[in-house]
């Protein structure tokens, strides 16, 4: 997204940047994870907590969770320093805001220290079922619509990723908070290869090689950040006009797991929309599509979790005007 502000003012960015070093030194450092349910937010503060406590640093770790799985907010602060005393982070006192989801991001963005907090957040959206109470298929959602440029001009330092589809792109999408682990990592003192060792620790085992490359290619795309001020970026590359997410027009589709479904009619009762239904299987179907909002209520309330519901992005504005105005 930016360069670091340390370049725009003239400063050296090593002497604005947050540091494991600085942190022994003097206060604690202050790296406040969020994101949403599923998207594994402890994940990536477990492991940042587990590096720098073995490096000999105090730790002090807190989380949020009730609603993991569930699409519920959740956040995690990590504190580490000769000496912390608190386990939460004050607003306005966290050196980093890590955010695995773009609306979470800016949600949390007081908590960063205005002068010199560095903001890394993954572009992916993941609309709670409020954002859909217009009740148009195709129609814009009642979402965030700040830019990312808009955003960069509120922070010391920037970076809006599209990790999720990075992640994707490694053949694995819940490598994306390890994309965003690479991010961060730069922005910190410690060893790529103890980063690597910390993430082989917390990862599933079979995951580890796809989870090296997604922490690889974090790595990578801020560097080519920090580089692209004058330079048109390759694929992957940070992209500095991406669109304000709720302006994207999108299409729905349903993913159906028809193994997992347990046929306990809980989505086919209170889809807002009535537009599913029990095959002759006692297997849930989308019976009427056009009707379909996306407000991902049935994703969230199945118990089996047998319903994805995938927001597409379509390159026509035109499909969420005319949901706008229908
Ligand atoms: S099928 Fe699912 S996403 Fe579509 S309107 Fe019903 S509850 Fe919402
Ligand atoms: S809530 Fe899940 S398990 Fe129950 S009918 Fe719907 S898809 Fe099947």
């Amino acid at each position: 997204m930016s360069a670091p502000s340390a370049s725009r003012s003239g400063i050296d960015d090593e002497q604005l940047r947050p540091s494991a070093t600085a942190a022994k030194a003097r206060e604690p450092m202050n790296v406040l994870i969020v994101g949403v349910g599923g998207q594994g937010v402890i994940m990536v503060s477990k492991a940042l907590a587990w590096l720098a406590q073995s490096k000999g640093f105090e730790v002090k770790q807190s989380e949020v969770h009730g609603m993991a799985k569930r699409g519920g907010t959740v956040f995690s602060h990590v504190r580490f320093g000769p000496q912390v005393w608190s386990p939460t982070i004050p607003k306005g006192e966290a050196d980093i805001l890590v955010a695995l989801e773009w609306a979470e991001g800016l949600r949390w963005l007081p908590f960063l220290k205005p002068d010199t907090g560095i903001f890394i957040c993954d572009t992916k959206r993941i609309v709670p079922p409020f954002a859909c109470l217009n009740r148009r298929p195709g129609a814009p959602l009642r979402y965030s619509r700040e830019t990312p440029a808009e955003v960069k001009a509120h922070v010391a330092e920037g970076y809006a990723i599209d990790a999720t589809r990075m992640a994707e792109e490694l053949g694995n999408e819940r490598a994306a908070n390890v994309v965003l682990i690479g991010a961060l990592s730069t922005v910190l003192d410690f060893p790529a290869a103890d980063w690597e060792l910390a993430l082989s620790a917390f990862v599933p085992k079979k995951t580890i090689a796809v989870n090296l490359d997604a922490f690889r290619l974090g790595r990578n795309w801020i560097d080519a950040a920090r580089r692209t001020t004058t330079v048109a970026p390759e694929a992957g590359a940070p992209a500095a006009n991406i669109p304000a997410p709720a302006l994207v027009a999108y299409s729905v589709r349903l993913e159906i797991t028809p193994q997992w479904c347990k046929s306990c009619d809980i989505c086919v009762k209170l889809c807002p929309e009535r537009c599913l239904r029990l095959n002759d299987e006692r297997i849930v179907e989308l019976a009427q599509p056009e009707r379909c909002t996306g407000c991902r209520l049935c994703e969230l309330l199945c118990p089996d979790f047998a319903i994805r519901v995938h927001l597409d992005a379509v390159a026509n504005n035109a499909a969420a005007a005319q949901g706008a105005t229908a």
